[in-house]
């Protein structure tokens, strides 16, 4: 059986924060603001798994209320729902996920985002696909206020 989840994060862009997407940590005058590391992508694609295993989300797992959880690097994170897929015997096929950012741009590191993530996820580098979207002007994104980002993943049941 294929089961496929959807995964959105949000996080504000701030002053003397790092600005970490799907574990590259990215040179720029504005990061990331939040609990853990605040790595959107990471984020998305952790509940885009709960959300196809049927695990609930990542606030459940791990609260921002959680001191565990402070300035977590969101690879451990997402390698941690990796264990919990495959606890539930569910095996990923593939993720997909678009970053939603004003600046900088993701392209040049688009690349080593993928490799990052299909890293973590036990997966080809093939899939893992990473696209870049712009808030052309518009929105919290246009006005380079935030960063989003959404993914899907799709697992195949061994029943
Ligand atoms: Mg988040």
């Amino acid at each position: 059986m294929t089961l496929t989840g959807i995964g959105y994060d949000s996080h504000r862009l701030g002053a003397g924060r790092r600005l970490v997407i799907g574990g590259v940590e990215i040179a720029g005058e504005l990061g990331l603001e939040g609990h853990s590391d605040a790595d959107v992508l990471a984020h998305a694609v952790i509940d885009a798994l709960l959300g196809a295993a049927g695990l609930g989300d990542i606030g459940e797992h791990f609260p921002d209320t959680d001191e565990r959880w402070r300035d977590a690097d969101s690879i451990g994170l997402l390698r941690a729902a990796v264990q919990m897929v495959a606890s539930a015997r569910l095996q990923i096929v593939n993720v997909d996920c678009t970053v939603v950012m004003e600046a900088p741009k993701l392209a040049p590191h688009r690349q080593a985002i993928r490799e990052r993530l299909a890293a973590a996820l036990g997966l080809e580098r093939e899939r893992v696909n990473v696209k870049a979207s712009s808030g052309e002007g518009i929105g919290f994104v246009g006005r380079g206020e935030g960063v989003a980002a959404l993914a899907l993943a799709t697992l195949e049941s061994e029943t």
